[in-house]
């Protein structure tokens, strides 16, 4: 639990936080205004003290106590995350297909991809120019040249960009072509490539650690706000189960809490959750059915010759027949 404290507007952040340290306060800024009012998070190490002692700081315009760990996030319940001009993901909006490669392998196959993307009624490309793989000797990615692909592929099919950024060295170059910048599962917790990723302003999609709570993935998302990212969409894709046939197992019910009971952004990746195409149909069904509000599908042109996650990849024509009628 954290208590934040709110500023007057026009009130001096600094005088304020000095006199909230003189309380035992370890008061951390929580906004610098941006047309807003400024407001601090008070730790939960902070002495106790009665409210009334910091209403009577000069400058304190609202005290609340027992917010949540992630005051931040909570400002974007019941909001979709505006993503581009003309597309946002989240509560209130119509279900979006992000989806695309797993891996970006040549100017040709991520322009085959992005048309098929299209033609499927998606309204993101989503590929990879950095991949995380467990192996070392595993296709790790093209690199920079791939973000290029990936920009002009998309922008060809008047389509969004989400891709993932695996390195805080390469922050500017992914968050320069992405319109939404991916956190991968295995750096979920990275916080410091959160807080970089989060100071370019880029919204994220945050997908959930292989072995992560609820509450964890939330405070992931509030490092990422709370360095400046323009929104967090969850992503859920699927936990470390006990059966390995259907590799992770989709967690649907964390689906129903964020998307319904939070009404946070929640998007749902049946491809990694299952690592084989037959499972996708069925488990973006029950996604859009539990409230996820978009779905995040690898495809590829020719599956069989994929550089990676092929045996997961729907060709496109079964991607097209993945959205359920009218398409958006
Ligand atoms: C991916 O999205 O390409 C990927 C590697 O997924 P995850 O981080 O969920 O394993
Ligand atoms: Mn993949």
């Amino acid at each position: 639990m954290t208590t934040v404290v709110t500023l007057h507007q026009g009130a001096d952040p600094q005088a304020v936080r000095a006199a909230l340290q003189a309380l035992g306060q370890w008061a951390q800024p929580l906004s610098d205004g941006d047309g807003g009012r400024a407001a601090f998070a008070l730790a939960a190490h902070s002495q106790p003290v009665a409210p009334a002692r910091l209403y009577a700081v000069t400058g304190v315009a609202e005290v609340l106590a027992g917010s949540s760990g992630h005051p931040l996030l909570d400002t974007w319940r019941g909001r979709a995350v505006p993503v581009t001009e003309r597309l946002a993901v989240g509560p209130g909006a119509a279900p979006v297909l992000l989806a695309g490669p797993c891996g970006a392998e040549s100017a040709a196959q991520v322009h085959a991809a992005a048309a098929a993307v299209a033609a499927a009624g998606g309204a993101m490309l989503r590929g990879g120019a950095y991949k995380p793989r467990t192996s070392p000797y595993a296709f790790a990615g093209v690199g920079r040249q791939a973000l290029t692909w990936l920009r002009q592929a998309a922008d060809r099919h008047g389509l969004g960009l989400v891709t993932e950024c695996l390195s805080e060295a390469d922050v500017d170059a992914v968050a320069d072509v992405a319109d939404l910048v991916q956190i991968g599962s295995r750096n979920m917790q990275n916080f410091a490539l959160l807080r970089a990723v989060g100071a370019t302003g880029r919204p994220v999609l945050l997908k959930r650690g292989a072995a992560s709570t609820l509450s964890e993935w939330r405070l992931a998302a509030e490092h990422a706000l709370a360095a400046g990212a323009k929104g967090v969409v969850f992503c859920e894709r699927g936990i470390r189960g006990l059966d390995p046939e259907t590799r992770n197992t989709l967690d649907l019910g964390a689906v129903a809490l964020l998307a319904l009971v939070d009404e946070l952004a929640v998007v749902v990746d049946p491809s990694h959750a299952a690592g084989r195409r037959d499972l996708v149909a069925p488990l973006s069904r029950a996604a859009l059915a539990a409230g996820a509000h978009g779905l995040l599908v690898e495809t590829h042109p020719d599956p069989a010759s994929a550089r990676s996650d092929g045996a997961q990849a729907l060709s496109p024509a079964a991607l097209a027949t993945l959205l359920p009628e009218p398409r958006p």
